[in-house]
C-alpha cells in the first residue's frame, strides 16, 4: 500500500488535533506491503488497557514486517514533531504504546513473520516476531517440541516485544531472572529505520537499551528466546497465611535455597479478608468448585491476609507419593 500523503496536524499543546495548527507533510511516498488505518478505525491505539488516557495517532500502522517498520521509522524521522509508537498487545496502563497525532504502528499484524527453532550445541531457543504472542509462543513451543521458555509474565496475551520492552516478571523470575534475561538475541528497528541484529556481543549497548527499554531505543521484530523441555504435569498449590513476617519468610526461603531444590514457581499475593469475588476470599481457591475452609485460619479481624502460590513440575510417570514427597521435603 502507499501512503501518498499523511497530513499531519501539529499540536502546539497535548490534546486534540487542532485543524489550523501548522501542519507538516508526510511528502514522500511510502511503499508498504501492510495497511494504514485512519479515522475510526485508528480506536483501538486511542486507549490503553488502564483507561486513564485518551489520545488520537495520525495514523495506525499495520507493517507486514520489518521492512515496513523501517520504512515508517525513515519517513517519520523526515518531518519534524512527528512521533512514532510501537504498540504490542495494548496492555500498558499509562499510554506508553500511544502517541498523540503520531504513528502508532500494531506490531500485532507481524505475529506470523517467524517462528523458528534453533538447536545451538545442544541448548534450544525459539525466534519469534516482536508482535506474537506469548500464549501462543507458548502453545507452538509446547505441541510442536515439547519445549516451553523458562520466564513468564502471569498473563499471557502480552507481546513478546511488549514485555521485553519492560522486564516481564512471573512465579520463575527468581530461578532464572525476567524475561529479558532469557532472549540471546534481537532484531531491532532503530530510531534512525535502519534494521539491526544485536545481542550481547554485537551491537551490546543497543541489546541492553532495548531490553527493559520502554520501546525508547528502537522496535523489536523479532527476539530469540532461551527453551527448555516442558513438564508434563504441575502440582499447583496455594497456602494462605494470616501473619505478613511468616508469608514472607516462607517465600524468602523457597527462592533462596543454595542448593536450588525448591519449586519451580514461587509468587504471592495479597487479598481482602471479606468475601468480594474479586479481592476476597473467593479469589483464593484455584478453581471455584474446590472452595477453601476458613474455618481452619485463625480469625485475627485483619482486613487483609496472604497467600503463597507455589508450582512444582513433574513427568507423567512420577508416582503421585513421590511427587507428595518432594512437596513436604521442599516445605
Ligand atoms: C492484565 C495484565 C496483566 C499483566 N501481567 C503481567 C505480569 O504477570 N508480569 C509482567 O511483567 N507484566 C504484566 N503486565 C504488564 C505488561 O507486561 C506490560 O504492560 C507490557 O508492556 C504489556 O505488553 P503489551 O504487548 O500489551 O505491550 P504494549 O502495552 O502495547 O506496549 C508496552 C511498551 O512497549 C513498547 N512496545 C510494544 N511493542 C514493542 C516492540 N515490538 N518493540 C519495542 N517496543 C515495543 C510500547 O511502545 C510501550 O512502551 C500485565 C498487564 C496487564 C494489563
Amino acid at each position: 500500500m502507499t501512503i501518498a500523503y499523511l497530513d499531519r496536524t501539529v499540536h502546539e499543546t497535548d490534546g486534540e488535533p487542532k485543524p489550523n495548527g501548522g501542519v507538516s507533510t508526510l511528502s514522500k511516498s511510502i511503499d508498504l506491503q501492510g495497511s494504514v488505518e485512519t479515522g475510526d478505525k485508528t480506536t483501538i491505539a486511542s486507549k490503553d488497557f488502564g483507561g486513564l488516557y485518551s489520545t488520537k495517532p495520525l495514523a495506525l500502522i499495520k507493517p507486514a514486517g520489518s521492512d515496513d517498520v523501517s520504512r515508517v521509522i525513515k519517513a517519520a524521522s523526515r518531518i519534524p514533531r512527528m512521533t512514532v509508537a510501537a504498540r504490542g498487545n495494548g496492555h500498558s496502563i499509562n499510554g506508553q504504546a500511544m502517541t498523540n497525532g503520531g504513528l502508532v504502528i500494531d506490531m500485532r499484524s507481524t505475529e506470523e513473520n517467524h517462528f523458528r527453532l534453533l538447536n545451538i550445541n545442544g541448548s534450544f531457543f525459539i525466534d519469534v516476531s516482536g508482535g506474537a504472542l506469548w500464549e501462543n509462543v507458548l502453545t507452538r513451543c509446547v505441541s510442536r517440541f515439547g519445549l516451553a521458555p523458562r520466564s513468564w509474565t502471569d498473563y499471557l496475551s502480552l507481546t513478546v516485544g511488549g514485555t521485553l520492552s519492560n522486564a516481564g516478571v512471573s512465579g520463575q523470575a527468581f530461578r532464572y531472572g525476567p524475561q529479558i534475561s532469557n532472549v540471546t538475541e534481537l532484531e531491532i528497528i532503530t530510531g534512525k529505520g535502519d534494521i539491526t541484529v544485536c545481542s550481547e556481543t554485537r551491537n551490546p549497548e543497543l541489546f541492553f537499551g532495548s531490553l527493559g527499554g520502554l520501546g525508547q531505543f528502537g522496535i523489536i521484530t523479532r527476539a530469540m528466546v532461551k527453551l527448555q523441555p516442558a513438564p508434563d504435569m504441575v502440582r499447583w498449590i496455594r497456602v494462605v497465611y494470616t501473619e505478613f513476617d511468616e508469608f514472607t519468610r516462607d517465600a524468602e526461603f523457597l527462592v533462596s535455597r543454595d542448593d536450588g531444590e525448591s519449586f519451580d514457581y514461587v509468587e504471592g499475593f495479597v487479598f481482602c479478608n471479606n468475601d468480594d469475588p474479586v479481592n476476597g476470599w473467593p479469589s483464593v481457591p484455584l478453581d471455584p468448585v474446590h472452595g477453601f475452609n476458613q474455618g481452619i485460619i485463625p480469625q485475627t479481624g485483619a482486613s487483609v491476609h496472604y497467600c503463597l502460590e507455589v508450582a512444582f513440575h513433574y513427568q507423567k510417570g512420577d508416582h503421585p507419593s513421590n511427587v507428595d514427597k518432594v512437596i513436604i521435603f521442599f516445605v
